[in-house]
């Protein structure tokens, strides 16, 4: 008789939280099993993002995943480009902006406060209303794909078994761990790992469970191609919320509209682009001659909780069941960092690298929230 030692994991979705969670646990030794109804790795959320990385949080706890993140883009192959997050600052604002950034350099973060003429020097503006800026000059972006694959490839050679095409539909206890039914049958394991982003509810209905987790229909506006003499760090108009940075010879443009209705809405949502047009005119006078194509521009969804944080670790009401979602639009940013807290969380009982109290689904239960601000 054999004695089973490294545990049976399924991790449900293939986007860039799965994958990072099968490759941190694959490599130490579970047997891992992940289910993706797509045909491929990257097709929901993943691979739909901005693909921004940065630093700059209002919370200590969303500073602290992307620097585990950090180590991890830095390292591999990932198409991490640090051309730099920029905040325009209103003047209200400015105080609490440099309390923060007191609180990002203390959690290890690289950030520096900027002059308005500082700032004008890395991204001309209209400085009208605008105190001072943030530049962080470990932020910029990623190859999401890329480090999807990546991940998952990694994952892999460990071992892991990827189900594509293969839909979960219903979850049961199984003992202490579960039998999750598929379109293709069934699969027992002894930990199941929700990873499926904006669908994560949806999942973790099919075991009885709940997981604040809303979809949220984001958009990337796309202008034409343009000669720059380089390249723009990801820049945000704080007063209006509207960000762009650029992508080879085009700029990439969105705005995370607090109130839009969350649900599965489809489609690039169009009424958005007046208002974010007038805002980037009036604070970037070059933006007038910008042309958009309209057929580069794409949408999808962000993943988010009450307080714009992701759900870490088990559920107490069933301690087999692991949420690795609700990223709430940072996920791309997050998931090297959070694939290792959840491998911990499998493997030693608590992840332990970082303390995920701040991500435990238990803080729902408090009166008080730590709401994540700066969410973009
Ligand atoms: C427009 C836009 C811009 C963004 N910009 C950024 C950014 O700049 N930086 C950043 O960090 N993040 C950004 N995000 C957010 C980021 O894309 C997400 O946080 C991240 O991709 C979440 O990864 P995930 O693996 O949790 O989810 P997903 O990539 O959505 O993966 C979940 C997977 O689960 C699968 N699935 C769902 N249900 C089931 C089921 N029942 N059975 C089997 N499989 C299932 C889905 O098919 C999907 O592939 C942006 C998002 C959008 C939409």
């Amino acid at each position: 008789m054999t004695t089973r030692t490294a545990p049976r994991v399924a991790v449900i979705g293939a986007g860039i939280v799965g994958a990072s969670c099968a490759y941190h646990l694959a490599s130490r030794g579970a047997e891992v099993t992940v289910i993706e109804r797509e045909e491929g790795v990257a097709m929901g959320s993943t691979g739909r993002s901005a693909a921004g990385f940065r630093t700059q949080f209002a919370t200590p706890h969303n500073v602290r995943l992307s620097l585990l993140a950090l180590d991890w883009y830095r390292a591999n192959d990932s198409g991490y480009t640090p051309h730099g997050y920029l905040f325009l600052v209103p003047p209200e604002q400015w105080d609490e902006r440099l309390d923060q950034v007191a609180m990002q350099r203390e959690q290890g973060a690289s950030v520096d406060v900027l002059d308005v003429e500082e700032a004008r020097r890395i991204v001309d503006f209209d400085p009208e209303g605008i105190a001072g800026a943030t530049f962080g000059p470990e932020d910029g972006f990623v190859d999401p794909d890329r480090s999807t694959q990546l991940l998952m490839q990694h994952a892999r050679e460990e071992g892991t078994v990827f189900h594509r095409l293969e839909t979960v539909v219903g979850a049961e206890p199984r003992g202490e761990g579960w039998r999750l039914t598929t379109t293709e049958g069934t699969v027992d394991v002894d930990v199941v790992v929700n990873a499926a982003g904006a669908w994560a509810q949806q999942v973790a209905g099919y075991a009885g469970l709940e997981v604040p987790v809303e979809p949220f229909r984001n958009d990337v506006f796309v202008t034409a191609p343009r000669s720059r003499a380089r390249p723009l760090p990801l820049t945000i108009d704080v007063p209006s919320g509207v960000y762009f940075r650029s992508e080879g010879d085009r700029l990439l443009i969105g705005h995370h509209d607090h109130d839009a209705p969350t649900g599965f809405l489809e489609g690039v949502n169009w009424d958005h682009l007046d208002p974010i047009v007038e805002a980037l005119s009036d604070r970037y006078p070059w933006f007038a001659d910008e042309e958009l194509d309209a057929k580069a521009s794409w949408w999808g969804y962000y993943e988010v909780t009450p307080d714009y944080s992701p759900v870490l670790g088990r559920d107490p009401a069933a301690p087999t069941w692991v949420n690795a979602c609700g990223f709430s639009g940072h996920g791309v940013m997050h998931a090297p960092g959070c694939g290792r807290l959840i491998a911990e969380e499998v493997l030693d009982g608590r992840a332990h690298t970082l303390d995920i109290a701040p991500f435990r689904i238990e803080r729902f239960r408090g009166r008080d929230l730590t709401v994540e601000t700066a969410v973009i």
